[in-house]
């Protein structure tokens, strides 16, 4: 989805930076692109580039935790069973408004099971979005690993709902739901 959207930006004229970890997908045409493979990195990444966005759109499925020690060599085999310390990834949405101090559009992905409209209204507040585009991912045939996708739009007064499409049609939709709160904001 963030390829389609960052494809679709650049097809409406825009500047993009995509900021992408580890994908089989090709850049799209007219992007800037600047790869990296870690919650930290991305993080690292993203709090050095968002200043000079006006408008930042988070798609990415960050892992929530990562392991404590990453091992240079094969763990090898040893009892019946093998614990990982894991530890929180940095918040990188999250600290969006916080320790970067950004001003301009925030949008933001919810990847719910259940009350997904309730879960995504609750993530907009706490993490200060201007937008949270949900998808419910229990549904066969939308999201993660598929084409398509079908979203709630969860703005901080209303919802709208935008119906199954491929995610190519569905991200020109988004951007223009995006632009138009980029346009509102610079009344
Ligand atoms: O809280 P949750 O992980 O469901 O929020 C999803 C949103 O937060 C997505 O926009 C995702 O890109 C972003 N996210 C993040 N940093 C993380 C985990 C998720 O920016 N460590």
């Amino acid at each position: 989805m963030g390829y389609e959207l960052a494809a679709a930006f650049a097809h409406a004229g825009h500047q993009v930076l995509l900021i992408s970890g580890p994908t089989a997908l090709d850049v799209p045409q007219g992007v800037d692109f600047l790869p990296v493979e870690t919650a930290a990195e991305m993080h690292e990444a993203v709090a050095n580039y968002i200043g000079k966005m006006e408008i930042a759109v988070f798609s990415a499925a960050v892992a929530d935790y990562t392991p404590a020690v990453v091992s240079p060599e094969k763990i090898k085999k040893s009892g019946n069973s093998l614990t990982l310390e894991l530890i929180k990834t940095p918040d990188i949405l999250g600290s969006a408004r916080s320790a970067f101090a950004f001003q301009g559009i925030l949008v933001g992905f919810a990847a719910e099971t259940e009350n997904l409209e309730n879960n995504a209204r609750s993530k907009l507040s706490r993490k200060g979005c201007d937008l949270i585009i949900a998808n419910d991912v229990s549904k066969p045939g939308i999201g993660f690993d598929s084409d398509h996708n079908e979203v709630l739009l969860v703005y901080p007064e209303h919802t709208e709902s935008l119906p199954l499409a491929t995610k190519h049609d569905l991200a020109h939709q988004l951007v223009q739901a995006i632009l138009q709160l980029h346009f509102l904001q610079r009344l």
